[in-house]
């Protein structure tokens, strides 16, 4: 029977589904001991993760069975690709799968930070009422600059045009947008930190795109945009971001990827607690939904793979 490693969490019924067809290891804690992820690895033919599990090159060196593996979400940047590419491994990211939840949270959180809810709800914990000290604005008519236009970026623009949102993209390997599908203009990265009102960021995490938005994008922005980040950490400069917050350059943000997870307290001691901004601990793409569609899809495509 063909063997399966399983490293991070899966659906349930997902889960036994796959039992049925495979001889499967299931520890959702294995991806925090990668010595005993690199002795095991070498008797499975099958690998599924989620993006804790760092498949990098001494793992891999032992996966001498490895021919598949499957990522329970989108974004490879945990995986050695190039690698898997020389030694036939069959990498899977669950692509599409997760992109609801992320669009939701995207549209959720530009709203609370538009409307300053984060502020609003701290000053009257703190008994302040600050019914008039504290100003928001609608939503109507701004303008949404996406930046990395596949999947969860059409998706987000989907979700956001419905709410009287105009969508500036930018994506210099999308060279047209189907207007009848979606009702959004492809713009430069110039025009999207001149004209948005908030911007969200859809990137892979690569050797081009980290570090990508900095202290020189932020010096761009003229709108004091409300900035959010559901893709990777490492692509928008952290310090930069804070400070371009502290000199009213940006009026908000919602971070849920960081350059270092879980994030350390060199970061999050500076956020404090009248900011208007959302923290989430790498969430936007898992809920009870798309954990069963991402985990049923990598079991199907795993089960067609070995057939
Ligand atoms: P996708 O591959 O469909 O879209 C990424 C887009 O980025 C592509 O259209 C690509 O052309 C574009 N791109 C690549 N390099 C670029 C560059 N230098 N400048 C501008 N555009 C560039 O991926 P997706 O499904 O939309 O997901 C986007 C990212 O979101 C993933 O890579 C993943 O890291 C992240 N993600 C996070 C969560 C979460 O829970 N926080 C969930 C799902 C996905």
């Amino acid at each position: 029977m063909t063997k399966i490693l399983i490293t991070e969490f899966i659906n349930q019924s997902s889960l036994e589904n796959l039992n049925k067809k495979f001889d499967v290891k299931y520890d959702e804690k294995l991806y925090e001991n990668e010595k005993q992820l690199i002795t095991m690895i070498k008797d499975y033919e099958g690998l599924i993760v989620r993006n804790k599990t760092q498949v990098n090159l001494d793992i891999l060196k032992n996966a001498l069975k490895l021919k598949f593996i499957g990522r329970l979400g989108v974004g490879l940047d945990n995986i050695d690709t190039e690698y898997c590419k020389n030694k036939k491994i069959h990498v899977q990211p669950a692509t599409g799968m997760n992109a609801d939840s992320v669009a939701e949270y995207v549209v959720s959180s530009s709203m609370s930070l538009i409307k300053k809810i984060p502020m609003f709800h701290n000053g009257t914990i703190k008994g302040e009422w600050p019914r008039t000290t504290i100003k928001s604005i609608e939503i109507n008519q701004k303008n949404l600059g996406i930046i990395g236009f596949g999947i969860i970026g059409k998706k987000v623009a989907e979700y956001s045009s419905k709410n009287g949102l105009k969508i500036l993209a930018y994506d210099p390997y999308v060279k047209e947008i189907n207007d009848k599908e979606i009702d959004a203009k492809l713009s430069s990265l110039k025009e999207i930190y001149e004209k948005s009102d908030i911007i969200s960021i859809h990137l892979p995490l690569t050797d081009e795109t980290k570090n990508m938005v900095n202290e020189f994008s932020f010096s761009q922005m003229k709108n004091k945009p409300i900035i959010i980040n559901t893709s990777r950490g490492g692509i928008i400069n952290e310090s930069d971001l804070i400070e371009a917050y502290h000199k009213n350059i940006i009026s908000g943000f919602a971070l849920d990827v960081f350059e270092n997870e879980p994030i350390e307290s060199k970061f999050y001691h500076k956020i404090k607690p009248g900011m208007n901004c959302i923290l989430t601990p790498h969430i936007s793409g898992v809920t009870t939904e798309s954990n069963v569609r991402v985990s049923d899809f990598i079991v199907k495509k795993i089960t067609d793979f070995f057939n």
